[in-house]
């Protein structure tokens, strides 16, 4: 069943000019990148994404790393792509993370943890119309 699922290389990637070397990770697994924009999330952009984690106490600091430098959002397409990308990220604590995951390979810690994917497909949708135009989505 092909699936859309939205993905964001976080600022700890894009200041380490990761972005190619994660692409290629995603690219190798079998998604593929319908779009991709390089934007420098406003404030109100990272409160709004991250709302589901506001009475979090990492929720300050999460908004501030997130606004912190550019990002890269994305939207990935593949069969079961939400699974999938979950996969393919490994577990939100690099140190708890799969073999050769981007995380694993890439991210530097809980919070600086290189990249987000959708956890539902319909959170993936929600989160795609928060950042994309169903016309400057090419599959
Ligand atoms: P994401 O939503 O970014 O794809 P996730 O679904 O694996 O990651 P969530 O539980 O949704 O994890 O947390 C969202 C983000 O908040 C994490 O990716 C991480 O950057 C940050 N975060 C989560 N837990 C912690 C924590 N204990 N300390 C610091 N930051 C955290
Ligand atoms: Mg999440």
């Amino acid at each position: 069943m092909t699936e859309r699922t939205f993905s964001i290389l976080k600022p700890d990637a894009t200041k380490r000019n990761l972005t190619g070397k994660i692409n290629a990770v995603i690219e190798e697994s079998g998604l593929r990148i319908v779009a991709q924009r390089r934007i420098k999330m406003t404030q109100e952009q990272a409160e709004d994404f991250y709302d589901v984690h506001r009475e979090r106490p990492f929720y300050g600091a999460l908004v501030e790393f997130m606004t912190s430098a550019p990002v890269v959002v994305q939207v990935l397409e593949g069969p079961k792509a939400v699974a999938k990308y979950r996969d393919v990220m490994g577990a939100t604590n690099p140190e708890q993370a799969d073999a050769g995951t981007i995380r694993k390979l890439f991210a530097l810690s809980v919070g600086e943890n290189s990249v987000h994917g959708s956890d539902s497909v319909d959170n993936a949708k929600i989160e795609i119309a928060q950042f994309f135009d169903a016309e400057d989505i090419v599959g």
